[in-house]
């Protein structure tokens, strides 16, 4: 059967939480321990303990902490430039799902990523203040490092939560900045779809499948949620949900099937049960 413009906008909607899902384990996790960014810190805090037993424990911090910024550097910089080009891609792919066909061939790039970036490495860039000032103060130097169980000053948590983040931002704020330039403001609605796994949030289940227009945000009520009202994802830290061009003239269930699924998870959380599925999906078998 084929499908129509809706379903296959739902599917690369998946496809699309399924990409940042893959950006997100890159740049390193818990599950992810050899990522671009949790490499690097793990390399920078054997090597800080090291410099914090030099004579001249903040030249060597430095340098360590140099060496470090400028890999954090490129590794976002990496991430953030792949997102923005497939939030425009996305917004490509979806029109044409509607027969809208872009006339360039090739989208203008984007360059919002340089200001993620600068974002982010004004993070780190404190981080960095404040581990020179325990090192001038004199502070043991396991308040930087951490030890086994604990993380110290030197960790990779705070950046690795903004990476996600902004990865997540400038791929629908450029789906939806290109999907505008072609048009798609006048002719279409907006539809949050989630994936529906064990690590589906409670906000995104009760978001999943809510159609709003174009230019009016979502509304959240479960948590955790950045705000009650958000135009796009992330809705919250780590935020894997996507947004489709939504048009009720295609919807033969389908919005109803995604609720359906939802609601299924919650109803089997509420009992204490875990839904799960691999590869995670916006729809529940058989519901
Ligand atoms: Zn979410």
């Amino acid at each position: 059967m084929t499908k129509n413009p809706l379903e296959k906008a739902v599917e690369s909607a998946v496809r699309a939480n399924h990409y940042l899902g893959s950006q997100f384990a890159k740049m390193g996790n818990a599950e992810h321990p050899n990522g671009v960014i949790v490499s690097a810190y793990r390399v920078a805090n054997r090597a800080m303990a090291k410099a914090l037993e030099e004579d001249n424990q903040l030249l060597a911090a430095r340098e360590v902490l140099r060496n470090l910024r400028s890999q954090v550097s490129t590794g976002i910089n990496e991430i953030f430039r792949d997102a923005e080009a497939y939030g425009i891609e996305e917004a490509v792919r979806q029109l044409s799902f509607y027969d809208v066909t872009i006339s360039t061939s090739t989208p203008p790039p984007g360059q919002s990523y340089q200001q993620a970036s600068t974002s982010v490495l004004a993070q780190f860039d404190a981080e960095v203040a404040a581990i020179e000032s325990y090192i001038i103060a004199g502070l043991d130097p396991v308040l930087i490092t951490g030890d086994q169980n604990r993380s110290g000053l030197l960790t990779a948590g705070k950046i690795l939560a903004d990476t996600a983040f902004w990865a997540t931002t400038l791929l629908w704020a450029s789906f939806f900045g290109s999907a505008d330039r072609y048009g798609g403001a006048d002719q279409y609605d907006k539809q949050a779809v989630a994936v529906l796994d064990m690590r589906t949030t409670d906000c995104c289940l009760q978001v999943h499948g809510q159609v709003k227009p174009y230019s009016k945000p979502f509304h959240l009520t479960g948590t955790p949620r950045f705000a009650d009202d958000i135009d796009w994802s992330p809705f919250h830290w780590r935020c894997r949900t996507s947004i489709v061009l939504y048009s009720s003239r295609y919807d033969d269930g389908v919005t109803d099937r995604m609720r359906a699924g939802a609601k299924y998870v919650l109803d089997q959380r509420a009992n204490g049960k875990q839904f799960d599925q691999h590869p995670a999906d916006a729809f529940v078998p058989g519901i």
